[in-house]
């Protein structure tokens, strides 16, 4: 391809809402343009990429088995009211109405849609396992749609459903998939990790994520020093701390004016944050619910969810607190709250002498013992995980970091197949649920953590395996025809091998095309300039290392063809 063919409109200019590297170098190299809010046009570099890594997944999962096919996107409501889903799943779900208003969904997602479909065609255990998947656009009305193809409100995924007799048998396509999709990441060229997670919406029990590690990550995890333990932070458990030994003191009544954060407050009386109790409120469905953890910890919402289970879970409002407290937020407590369920972490129960806000605009109580200062409704694990806490598995200290999820699988168990009822025949002639796992790959948000991962000041490093194109040639000017002519025949005789390549024919000072060469991030480039005239060498350097290196044209196709060779294997 000519880089004057190539449609790959360039910005000097940073976009202003781009927060994250993915987002600013995808707009700036002109893979990407935004239509609405979390909706965006993939150009034709950035489609390259996605057909990549597409064909990547496409491979690994044929080899595990799968088949792939594509289902609806518009969905009936019906599949959803049988499994429960068109309630639970909220404001998240796109929908719509045909002329004889009947209800329709854009898929989030396709448990519903592939369980109809094999509870109607499969009827033996002859036919199972089954493994059905897809690549195709998934719709989410994300409560914030951010960061590019990061969080889209219409993205890119592969979802993969699995069918088996039982539960011996998911195990074995568990294990597969988990397998497949190791081999899928470092086939990109990602530094990543699975991690033990939460199964949110989807339901099911036993689940992986797959993050990919970045600083830009939306998921905090938590690993092991020692062994090989990983959790999003969301599930890691939390061990309580040990009994206080102080002794009681009197509850009192302090003035507190205007101190209303944790560390105000602990400033103010000059105590540390954790003899603090923080108290915060949650709209439940339609019940207010308070929950306490100690004023140094992070509540963690899921796990609170766990706890009292509701389809929805949002922070009350500053108005809703007022009512039920009498004051506002900065000065709210557990004791003398009345007709609400008071939901504690277990390192409450452990504390003395705690201070907490007295319902009173501009006091604290300090001595509070809540072993009886107030009634808790249930006590349990509420809090985030942090770094230095203990190895659920071997009790070292567990480290941080922050990742991006780019696959998740799960084991659903009979989840759906019980409430659609996906039924099969045994041996035996009897009647069973088929058990089910699921397991997606966000193909867009792959893409953009392959750069959250890869990048400098100049642009985009691609990975060999997802680089939309491999070679780009630059001549240093294409008036000088004993140049141009040169690169012309390298170029052809890339592309005679097979090589993705771009010559950047521009009428363009060669800084300018260098420039370019860099923000869009081709792994080798190929200068044709001064050494060519004065000894017949080409300079070539990767993208990824500040070295040149001068190649006879002679050797110049053996040497790409190496470097390709060597990088794309694995
Ligand atoms: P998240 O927690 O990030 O919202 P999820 O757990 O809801 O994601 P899944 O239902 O597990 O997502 O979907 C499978 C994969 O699809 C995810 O691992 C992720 O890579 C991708 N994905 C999910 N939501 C989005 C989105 N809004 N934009 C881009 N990719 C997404
Ligand atoms: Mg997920």
């Amino acid at each position: 391809m000519y880089f004057s063919h190539l449609f790959a409109p360039t910005l000097r200019e940073v976009p202003a809402e781009a927060e994250v590297v993915s987002h600013q170098l995808l707009v700036r190299a002109g893979f990407i343009r935004k239509s609405s809010s979390g909706v965006y046009t993939y150009l034709p570099l950035a489609w390259r990429v996605i057909k990549k890594i597409s064909a990547i997944v496409r491979e690994e999962m044929n080899k595990a088995g799968g088949q792939e096919i594509l289902m609806p996107i518009m969905q009936p409501a019906e599949i959803w009211l049988e499994s429960g889903r068109w309630q639970v799943y909220g404001k998240e779900l796109f929908r719509l109405q045909d002329r004889h208003e009947r209800d329709f969904c854009l898929s989030p997602t396709h448990e519903e849609l592939v369980t109809d479909l094999v509870r109607s065609n499969v009827s033996s255990y002859r036919q199972l396992p089954l493994f059905l998947y897809q690549i195709q656009n998934k719709y989410r009305d994300e409560r914030r749609p951010r960061f590019g193809l990061m969080r889209g409100r219409e993205f890119i995924m592969k979802d993969l459903y699995s069918f088996d007799r039982d539960e011996e048998g998911l195990e074995i396509t568990y294990r597969k998939m988990y397998q497949a999709y190791q081999t899928i990441f470092k086939r990109c060229g990602l530094d990543f990790r699975p991690v033990e997670a939460d199964s949110g919406a989807i339901g099911g029990s036993v689940t992986h994520e797959f993050m990919v590690l970045a600083e830009s990550g939306e998921a905090q995890i938590v690993y092991c020093s020692n062994c090989d333990y990983a959790a999003n932070v969301e599930i890691a458990p939390c061990f309580p701390s040990e009994n206080s030994k102080e002794p009681l003191q009197k509850r009192e009544k302090v003035a507190t004016p205007s101190q209303t954060t944790i560390e105000e407050v602990a400033g103010f009386l000059k105590i540390p944050a954790h003899k603090l109790i923080k108290t915060l409120f949650y709209q439940a469905d339609q019940e207010i619910i308070a929950a306490l953890v100690r004023g140094d910890r992070m509540i963690n919402e899921i796990k609170l969810q766990k706890l009292h289970p509701a389809l929805t879970l949002e922070m009350a409002s500053a108005e809703k607190v007022k009512e039920i407290t009498g004051c506002r937020p900065g000065f709210v407590g557990p004791v003398s709250l009345k007709n609400i369920k008071i939901y504690a972490d277990e390192e409450i129960k452990t504390m003395v002498n705690a201070i907490c806000g007295a319902n009173e605009e501009g006091y604290h109580l300090i001595n509070v013992q809540p072993h009886q200062d107030f009634d808790v409704f249930a006590y349990g694990d509420l809090r985030m995980s942090e770094a230095g806490e203990a190895c659920p598995h071997c009790h070292a200290a567990l480290k941080t970091a922050r990742g991006i999820e780019v696959g998740q699988v799960f084991k659903l168990g009979t989840k759906y197949s019980k409430a659609l009822g996906a039924k099969y025949s045994d041996e035996q002639g009897q009647e069973k649920f088929m058990v089910m796992g699921c397991y997606g790959i966000g193909i867009s948000r792959t893409m953009a953590s392959a750069v959250e991962q890869n990048y400098d000041d100049e642009g985009i490093i691609w990975p060999m395996a997802i680089a939309p194109y491999h070679v780009v040639i630059i001549p240093v000017s294409i008036k000088d025809n004993l140049l141009w002519e040169k690169s012309l025949e390298i170029y052809r005789a890339l592309r005679e091998k097979g090589i993705e390549v771009i010559l950047d024919d521009r009428d363009e000072r060669a800084g300018v095309k260098f420039k370019d060469a860099d923000l869009i991030g081709y792994p080798i480039r190929l200068t044709v300039g001064k050494k060519f005239k004065e000894e017949e060498k080409i300079e070539l350097k990767l993208r990824g290392d500040q070295a040149v290196k001068f190649v006879s044209t002679q050797e110049i196709i053996m040497v790409v063809m190496d470097i390709l060779a060597r990088e794309l294997k694995y």
